[in-house]
């Protein structure tokens, strides 16, 4: 089988995906790198242990209104493990079994887990970050101070994995008055002591701890004409930034950082270690983060990253 080509609902009915099967579901999914990078952790499995001999990871393109027909032909075709992108994070959970805690209190499920009965829900974005934080920017989630832009899906992951880490602060700002007021009412819900304030982006809090970082989980930066949303200059010269957008991969937020000398990355180590904790998750074998890094720097034609 190819697994470089975009599947159909069409395919999955008609074809035998033999061996283990996995696979990313979007919609669009034709430009994700998730194949190239879990395909490249298979070959290094296989390397090793020839339980993995026959694993392949797929890319479907699935439109909502057809979604909860694939999940189910999914698991009558037994793929083992499914990785969910955007539309379909937060549809799942009315189609699956069983939900992580966490994943619960994020709303939202990115990977799921071949079942007998159906299939068990998971969200790898939080680890994703917190593990990008510390190896990108040498920030530990636990006493850290932190600015989160967005009260998305992705800013409602971060978010939750803040206070399950216990990180010292939380400040987080939005566009839209109400649907920050849902990521504080979805916060409510989630054990930890965690102090949380909000702000208005045009308007950063004026008393800002020394240190800590900020993380963007708005989708502005994905056009490169878009602007940065926060005013960098009112961050204190000991903050870090992360931006979880790694196409392009440097926003307008990375930019005026970098200009200001603060530390910067970019998401592309939360996309990385997300999926590595996926494919954990299905194998129960520790994964080449590092192999899964080189072939999205590959897909996406960067150089390789030698950390
Ligand atoms: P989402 O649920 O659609 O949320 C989008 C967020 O961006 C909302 O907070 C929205 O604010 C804000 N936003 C959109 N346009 C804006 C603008 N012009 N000005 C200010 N804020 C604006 O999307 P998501 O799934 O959370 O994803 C958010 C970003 O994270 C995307 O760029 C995505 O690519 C990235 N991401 C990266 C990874 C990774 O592995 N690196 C994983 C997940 C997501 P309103 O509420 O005001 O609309």
């Amino acid at each position: 089988m190819n697994t470089e080509k975009t599947y159909t609902l069409r395919d999955l009915e008609t074809t035998e995906f033999s061996g283990t099967p996995l696979a990313v579901i979007g919609h669009p999914i034709q430009h994700s790198v998730s194949p190239a990078m879990h395909n490249a952790a298979l070959a290094k499995l296989r390397e090793t242990d020839s339980r993995f001999i026959d694993w392949a990871y797929y890319r479907f393109d699935i439109a909502p209104e057809d979604f909860a027909q694939a999940l189910a032909l999914f698991h009558k075709r037994c793929f083992l493990g499914l990785n969910l992108t955007i539309p379909h994070k937060v549809q799942a959970l009315d189609l699956i079994q069983g939900i992580s805690p966490d994943a619960q209190s994020m709303g939202a499920v990115n990977t799921l887990v071949w079942d007998e009965l159906g299939y068990d829900g998971f969200n790898t974005d939080g680890y994703g970050l917190s593990r990008g934080l510390e190896l990108d920017l040498g920030v530990p989630l636990k006493d850290a101070n932190v600015i989160l832009l967005g009260s998305g899906g992705a800013a409602r992951a971060a978010a939750v994995q803040c206070m399950l880490s216990d990180c010292a602060q939380l400040y987080v700002g939005n566009r839209t008055p109400e649907r920050l007021q849902d990521l504080l009412a979805v916060l409510g819900g989630v054990s930890g002591s965690t102090p949380t304030r909000t702000f208005a982006l045009n308007n950063l809090p004026q008393d800002l701890p020394e240190c800590g970082v900020v993380v963007n989980a708005t989708s502005l930066g994905l056009q490169t004409s878009d602007p940065a949303p926060i005013d960098v200059a009112r961050l204190p010269v000991g903050w870090k930034v992360y931006d979880m957008i790694y196409n392009p991969t440097k926003t307008a937020l990375l930019e005026q950082s970098s200009a200001r000398a603060l530390p910067i990355a970019n998401g592309l180590s939360m996309l990385v270690h997300q999926g590595a904790r996926s494919l954990e998750l299905w194998t129960h074998s520790k994964v080449d983060a590092d192999a899964m890094m080189n072939a999205a720097c590959h897909s996406l034609k960067l150089p390789l990253r030698h950390d």
